[in-house]
């Protein structure tokens, strides 16, 4: 954050936000409340947080601000999906979904601009790492998806862009205010970090947080996984699997979520669902199986629905809550894997070009 901006009130979590009132010679309770207006009411103008003494909204206007970010695009999808385009405060762009489903609505966030692992199936890698969002560019996503849906999301998930443990302390800050009763009151079942498994930092975020937890599994070997997803030589499978166990201990309800893609030929034979089998047990489990989402240049071909079919019934008789994920917002590359964002191209790859001018057009 640059030194020259006046702070940002979007970046506090309660007690930072307390904190800083305190030290403008306020009380926690002045900050309790502009945290409630801010989050809970979608105010932003001081002027218009009624409870304060007019010497203090003098106060905040000097030296403070909510700085959003902004919408540049907003693309609606046939099945009830939006994908929002939203530009940061240095012209980087990230995506946000509104995924509608019956009476729920997530909304699936983003936690970095780009994405250092390069899994070798997810179009985000392909624009390499850019840098880290703040609090507030977390949050503030979901501030507009709230106030642009005029409701909030019954579920939130940090499967955006980026990968959220890479990016922690922001993160872990951006979900006590998720959870928070004066802001968006969502429970720890409905707030779910997806990570591809950054097993120091699993450990880190038990201590800290209760929010649920989803892990890009995606192979069950460590073969393939280094191949697929390529932290997995750091973090194998054999210190990955403990660590998620650690996570749920002590919680006879939760399960890990394992999101696995299914690729034609890759990952998807039955005797990669028995090593699957075989790798699990023991460990509280729900499997989400999630078919390819193709993008421009992809090397991969989703499963067949049969076969997807067939793997989830062997996953299903071994006792495995398997499900096949829906593919929600593909005509509007929304579906997992396909967002991009504002695509600063360090891979050189001609993909993010391509996209960049797809994207871009009719926006400014
Ligand atoms: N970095 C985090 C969260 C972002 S991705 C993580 O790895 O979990 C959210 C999910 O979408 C992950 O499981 C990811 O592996 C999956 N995904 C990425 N590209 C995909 C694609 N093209 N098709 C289907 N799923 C994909």
């Amino acid at each position: 954050m640059g030194t020259d901006k006046p702070l940002n009130l979007l970046d506090l979590d309660r007690k930072a936000m307390e904190r800083y009132f305190v030290s403008l010679g306020a009380k926690p309770f002045h900050g309790r409340n502009v945290f409630k207006w801010i989050h809970k009411h979608g105010v932003t103008d001081f002027d218009r947080m009624t409870d304060l003494s007019k010497r203090l909204r003098a106060q905040l206007r000097e030296s403070a601000e909510v700085r959003l970010p902004e919408v540049v695009l907003e693309k609606p999808s046939a099945d009830g999906t939006v994908k929002w385009v939203m530009e940061l405060d240095d012209g980087q762009r990230v995506e946000t979904v509104w995924i509608p489903d019956g009476r729920r609505s997530t909304v699936c966030v983003s936690s970095q601009v780009g994405c250092a692992l390069d899994c070798a199936f997810c179009s985000t890698a392909r624009q390499g790492f850019n840098r880290n969002l703040a609090v507030g560019e977390i949050v503030g996503q979901l501030w507009h998806a709230t106030r642009i849906m005029q409701r909030p999301p019954t579920n939130v998930v940090l499967m955006g862009m980026g990968e959220p443990l890479a990016n922690f302390e922001p993160v872990v800050s951006a979900l006590d205010i998720m959870q928070d009763d004066l802001a968006y009151m969502l429970s720890k079942y409905r707030v779910t970090v997806s990570t591809s498994g950054i097993v120091p930092n699993l450990y880190r975020l038990r201590e800290v947080s209760d929010v649920s937890l989803a892990v890009s599994l995606h192979a069950p070997d460590n073969g393939l996984r280094d191949e697929l997803v390529p932290i997995n030589r750091k973090y194998p499978l054999e210190s990955l699997i403990p660590a998620c166990r650690d996570f749920i201990r002590g919680d006879k309800r939760r399960k890990i979520t394992w999101e696995y893609v299914m690729l034609d030929g890759v990952n998807d034979s039955i005797a990669h669902a028995k090593a699957l089998i075989r790798l699990l047990e023991g460990t509280p489990s729900k499997i989400n199986l999630i078919p390819f989402n193709p993008f421009p240049g992809s090397p991969y071909r989703s499963s067949p629905p049969e076969r997807i079919a067939a793997f989830r019934q062997r996953l299903l008789r071994a006792g495995i809550m398997t499900i096949v994920r829906k593919t929600r917002g593909d005509d509007i590359d929304a579906a997992c894997g396909q967002l991009v964002g504002r695509v600063r191209d360090r891979s050189g790859r001609a993909l993010a070009r391509l996209r960049v001018a797809a994207d871009g057009r009719g926006v400014r």
